[in-house]
């Protein structure tokens, strides 16, 4: 049956690279009726904290990533923290070590040092060439007998390659001349992290394993530990790196990369999961706009591309834009509503007004955040304030000024009022007969109307706009302005 894991180290937020790597092993797992494990990778005791693993786990959960088993939630095969498994890897290191295919390595690290150097200078790899792969039991008696701190060195064959047949990449095959006798366990008894995920993914059962590219040097060495504790190995599957614009990986300096950044920018976690899915795969026709059930309905890991995904934020944004409005109608206005209480534009989170403002409004908008612009702009420009004092608004053409004094004259007169106290067929009303008093229509009728109802040549429709400031000064839930 399938089992795939999702094996975060807890020494940071989450970022777009592990959620796009959890999504697939997410997807995977759902599409194939297998299970989705959650493991904690904390054998770094000075990087890994409480507060990291926690982060993942709300992150993980916002993106709606579910897991079968893992923390918080436990299974037949924990723990699953490694820091809880130490017994486990001792044990699996003590029967290497019975069959053979590790030994004890008492050097020093002067020693080892000394081994790097001689290597550099004759251009060789920095391989292990010390004594003890070879040393007698007495020798290595003694030492132990004197208390002399030793690791656990993987006896590495000496020549030879290994193959593994990657779903994404195909074939990927290593010479083994080069690679060396590595450490399993540490002097002070800490095993090294691929001996830990080794042991981990052969006893979670894990049937395969779905991770980063940069992770193909350590299934080399994974690869050899199973063979040689004579366990079969899981299928494996590498994904490409996601790349910035400019083909570097990804990384700090091109903006923002973790989950919880793009949540407070304003991004939906379905835009989220839909596009770190096109980050590398496609179902193959022109469709981008996937829900997660979608996705899962199909995703297939052969799918997957072989190349680097560019991470576009531009494209990012305009699909949250996109799954922001194919929300139902009370859901986009109740998230928008509670993002403008609670940026304090807004008194109340809902009602008619907000209804009203969110239907105006939403076209423009691409994330959550960008309704508080949206709104500012427009309540910033009150109908009165505007009509009262032109003067100080935007620097108004000379033609305009026939508008002005006309729609200063239907301002003060209450006119405009009246009509927009009918709503839009009133507002229409009044508009048209007031172009047909100036004798104006068309463009040079609205351009000149919403410059000056509005303050800015472009926007949502005027009339909707207009009637809805007209109500804000009366609907309450304005918060008041600074200044
Ligand atoms: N803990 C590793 C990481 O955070 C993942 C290891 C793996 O998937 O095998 O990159």
């Amino acid at each position: 049956s399938v089992r795939v894991r999702f094996a975060p180290s807890p020494t940071g937020n989450l970022h777009v690279g592990g959620a796009r790597t959890a999504l697939f092993n997410y997807l995977f797992a759902r599409s194939k009726g297998g299970k989705f494990v959650l493991r904690i990778e904390d054998t770094d005791i000075e990087r890994s904290t409480k507060e990291s693993e926690e982060a993942v786990l709300r992150d993980l959960s916002w993106l709606g990533l579910d897991w079968d088993e893992g923390p918080s939630v436990g299974g037949m095969y924990g723990p699953y923290r490694q820091s809880e498994r130490n017994a486990l890897y001792r044990q699996y290191a003590d029967q290497l070590l019975q069959s053979g295919h590790v030994y004890r390595c008492f050097c020093t690290n002067e020693e080892l040092e000394k081994m790097k150097e001689i290597a550099k200078l004759k251009q060789l790899p920095p391989i292990y060439t010390g004594k003890w792969v070879s040393a007698t039991d007495d020798e290595v008696e003694e030492e132990l007998a004197k208390g002399t701190p030793c690791t656990y060195r993987f006896r590495v064959p000496k020549e030879g390659n290994l193959k593994i047949d990657d779903l994404i990449r195909g074939e990927v095959s290593w010479n083994l001349d080069t690679l060396g006798d590595f450490v399993i366990m540490r002097s002070n008894g800490q095993p090294v992290y691929n001996f830990c995920v080794t042991v981990d993914d052969a006893t979670m059962a894990i049937s395969h394993v779905i991770r980063a590219e940069e992770h193909l040097p350590n299934t080399l060495r994974q690869a050899l530990i199973y063979k040689a504790l004579g366990l079969t190995m899981p299928c494996f599957a590498h994904v490409s790196l996601i790349l910035a614009p400019d083909r570097s990986k990804l990384s700090k300096r091109h903006g923002a990369t973790s989950v919880g950044q793009f949540r407070e920018m304003g991004f939906l976690p379905q835009a989220m999961v839909n596009y770190l899915a096109l980050l590398g795969w496609g179902d193959g026709t022109e469709n981008e706009f996937f829900t997660l059930d979608q996705l899962v309905e199909k995703f297939t890991i052969e799918r997957v591309n072989k190349s680097g995904a560019v991470f576009d934020s531009a494209k990012f944004r305009w699909m949250n834009g996109q799954h922001l409005r194919s929300l139902p109608s009370e859901d986009l206005t109740k998230l928008i509503g509670e993002q403008w209480k609670s940026t304090g534009i807004l008194t109340e989170s809902e009602g008619s007004f907000i209804e009203e403002a969110v239907q105006l409004l939403k076209d423009g908008i691409e994330l959550i955040t960008d309704a508080d612009t949206a709104l500012s702009n427009l309540l910033s420009y009150p109908l009165h304030a505007t009509l009262a004092s032109p003067e100080g608004k935007p620097v108004l053409e000379d033609q305009l000024s026939e508008v002005v004094a006309n729609l200063l004259a239907a301002y003060d007169s209450g006119e405009l009022n009246c009509a927009l106290e009918e709503g839009h067929t009133g507002w229409q009303k009044w508009v048209k007969s007031f172009g047909r008093s100036l004798k104006r229509k068309g463009k040079s009728l609205f351009m000149p109307l919403r410059v000056l109802l509005t303050g800015k040549l472009h926007g949502p429709d005027m009339g909707a706009g207009v009637l809805l400031l007209y109500r804000a000064g009366s609907s309450g839930v304005i918060a008041p302005q600074a200044g």
